[in-house]
């Protein structure tokens, strides 16, 4: 049985050939790739919700060349201690899907039985990675209304997601987890020397959330080397700073053939309190 529920009335979907439904003949097809969109029009405030084919493009070069991947071991093995032999995870902006075919991969090698879902609330990210993770299902969905059933997920994992603890507290069982990746302080420290006159630190949330319980946060810390403007241009265009840089630094962006920067990044663990 499937998590999604019916994002209209809230009913538990049933699939049938390609299709799912809920009592009330809401129906929802899935798309050549294998995603079913659970975002009723009337949700979305634009056309094209979320990142631009343009930026999933670039998230998808960059990521897949394994910079960020001591990050994303770290997250496998955290998820993998936490995730009961047989279990539910649920990744919470997906993206187009690099963290959760890797944690898919993971728990296939720890022995665990998973069932692995996704969400974002871009179209054409989700389209990817349907394409590149037959391991999981996905749904275009929104993080503020998920088309979960409560209480159905033993894990939730959400990296440089929007929060919502309301949430993300619905859907995970009692004493579920729930991990968060964020920036650290000094995340990308260089390359935002090299465009920025005066660069700031990323600031970092208190670690109190309400609902939960802080289990702990482990800090992931190194260096990146990147050869190539293309790369650079990719990793900057994931970031928040992207639309909110100028002219004048996107030239500077532009002229810089190669870089060497800070990583840093927060993976905090919480239980749901009953
Ligand atoms: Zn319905």
């Amino acid at each position: 049985m499937s998590l999604w529920q019916c994002p209209v009335c809230g009913e538990i979907l049933t699939e049938e050939g390609r299709t799912l439904f809920c009592g009330k003949r809401h129906t929802f097809d899935r798309a050549r790739s294998g995603y079913v969109n659970l975002l009723p029009a009337n949700k979305k405030r634009t056309k094209d919700p979320g990142d631009n084919v343009l930026m999933v493009q670039a998230r998808r070069s960059f990521l897949t060349k394994d910079y960020y991947k001591p990050m994303s071991d770290a997250l496998c093995r955290i998820v993998c201690g936490y995730m009961p032999d047989k279990g539910t995870l649920l990744d919470a902006g997906s993206g187009e899907g690099y963290y959760t075919r890797n944690v898919c991969n993971a728990l296939t090698e720890a022995g665990k039985t998973a069932d692995v879902y996704g969400i974002d609330i871009a179209k054409c990210a989700v389209d990817a990675a349907a394409k590149s993770c037959k391991a999981a299902d996905f749904a275009v969905a929104s993080i503020f209304h998920l088309p979960v059933v409560n209480e159905s997920c033993d894990v939730l994992m959400s990296l440089f997601a929007p929060y919502c603890g309301e949430e993300f507290s619905r859907v995970l069982k009692s004493h579920g987890k729930m991990i968060l990746v964020i920036p650290d302080e000094n995340h990308l420290m260089g390359l935002k020397k090299a465009v920025y006159d005066k660069p700031y630190a990323n600031q970092v949330q208190n670690y109190e959330l309400d609902g939960f319980r802080f289990l702990g946060a482990e800090k992931i810390e190194g260096e990146i080397f990147m050869d190539n403007s293309d790369d650079i241009q990719n990793l900057f265009s994931m970031t928040p700073y992207y639309y909110k840089t100028g002219r004048e630094e996107h030239l500077r962006l532009e002229a810089l053939k190669e870089l060497r920067t800070e990583t840093a990044f927060q993976i905090l663990q919480y239980e749901k309190e009953v």
